[in-house]
């Protein structure tokens, strides 16, 4: 697909679904489109030279509460995306029942060539750009696809000092709910909390379908924050996790035709150490060539497996391979993995795809939880953070299953109603 025609899919996908359910087209209109997509230029000097690049921030609905939603630096990253994603926002947040709209940003940068200090400068001084329309009230960012809590802490400090420079009186707890997915004052569990959510998700459906996690064989493609957790806690929750991809490509371990499963904290060690998968094959407890395969991401998505967890970037099953696709039950962890021909296409072939404002609702559900923790000048526990992010994820589940019986549809349409059912009745 395009990338410059993600947000127009959306839009006409839920055009459809509204006119299918007869909701008011004024009123879906008018909700579709962002509220505002601020652009800036984020100059930074890179040692040579100054390079200039591209920030947006989309603000797309606050019918339900602030704007809320990632921030994320890529070279893809366009308004057309921002707008796509902060749509997506808007509904998971009414999803998974929090008081806050949907909002997106990020900068059109590989921070890979980057260096610390260069990426440092760049997030200070696309908040300063961003500072006047963000706020514990307005907006709130958070990370998403390469950037951290480390990256949210310069941000956060660079808020607080702009704020203190023009006298503000916002006291500094509500500062630091400006941002979420901080390290510093930030919430015990954020950082596994899409993984946790994810896999929550995938067992209350497991229990729906009468599958037991053992018998269960997994694919993740993307090893970033949300695939590692979602594999390891998948894992941890009996599911044979048997391939595992980063952006320069995946591992399984075979003998014969059977799969043998990975050890999950093993590969995440070997690629800390080598800085990506390849090379990583990991069994039984050591790192070694035995049985293992490189695989490429292609290859992974089509492996003959039981579920698949895309985890990286959108559009990743698509008109050009959704033939090839073996799995029964598809659990998007990424933001829009799925095109929309292709989930269309899957569905009708009887796969059972959880769509992404669903699965991967456990990161802003958690953001929720730090944005109330600083509001209210606390410190919670990650064990009771953990317990009610499962009551939430739990929650959100069962309500779209609900839904998608009773008008007997997918999960997606589902999701949609749900969504749209809250956003649109305020
Ligand atoms: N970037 C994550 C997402 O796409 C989290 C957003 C947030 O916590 O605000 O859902």
């Amino acid at each position: 697909m395009n990338n410059s025609d993600v947000y127009n899919k959306s839009r006409e996908e839920l055009l459809s679904v509204g006119k299918k359910y007869n909701i008011a087209q004024d009123k879906l209109e008018e909700f579709l489109e962002p509220d505002r997509v601020v652009e800036v230029k984020v100059p930074v000097n890179l040692g040579t030279q100054v390079v200039t690049f591209k920030g947006y921030r989309s603000q797309h609905n606050k019918n339900l509460g602030p704007y809320k939603g990632g921030l994320r630096f890529h070279p893809r990253v366009n308004k057309d995306e921002v707008m796509a994603l902060s749509l997506w926002m808007s509904l998971k947040t009414a999803v998974v029942g929090i008081p806050f709209g949907g909002g997106k940003g990020g900068i059109a940068v590989d921070p890979k060539v980057l260096s610390e200090k260069q990426l440092e400068e760049l997030s200070r001084e696309y908040v300063r750009k961003i500072s006047e329309v963000i706020g514990y009230d307005k907006d709130v960012p958070a990370p998403d696809v390469n950037t951290n809590p480390k990256i949210i802490d310069w941000m956060t400090d660079e808020f607080i000092k702009i704020s203190g420079m023009n006298g503000g009186k916002t006291p500094l707890n509500k500062l630091f709910a400006t941002f979420t997915g901080k390290s510093k004052n930030g919430l015990e569990g954020r950082t596994e909390a899409t993984g946790f959510g994810g896999v929550t998700v995938l067992k209350e459906l497991a229990k729906k379908l009468n599958l037991e996690p053992k018998t269960q064989n997994v694919a993740v493609m993307g090893f970033g924050n949300v695939g590692f957790y979602f594999a390891d806690l998948a894992s941890k929750s009996g599911f044979n996790l048997v391939a595992v991809s980063d952006s320069k490509g995946g591992i399984i371990k075979k003998n014969g035709e059977k799969f043998i499963p990975l050890d999950i904290p093993l590969v995440y060690d070997c690629k800390q150490e080598k800085g990506s998968l390849a090379g990583c094959y990991c069994a039984g407890g050591v790192c070694d060539t035995r049985g293992g395969q490189m695989i490429t991401n292609e290859e992974l998505l089509e492996l003959p497996v039981d579920i698949l967890i895309p985890a990286a970037l959108e559009d990743v099953i698509n008109e050009n391979n959704m033939q090839n696709i073996k799995a029964k039950i598809i659990i998007e962890m990424a933001n829009g993995p799925v095109s929309p021909t292709a989930y269309h296409y899957l569905t009708e072939k009887g796969v059972i795809i959880v769509p992404d404002i669903l699965a991967n609702s456990g990161g802003v559900a958690g953001s929720y939880i730090e944005w109330e923790q600083n509001m209210e000048d606390k410190k919670y526990k990650k064990e009771d953070v953990l317990k009610r992010l499962e009551k939430m994820m739990q929650n959100a589940f069962e309500n779209v299953w609900n839904e998608s019986k009773k008008q007997k549809t997918d999960l997606k349409e589902a999701s949609y109603l749900v969504a749209l059912g809250k956003i649109l009745s305020v």
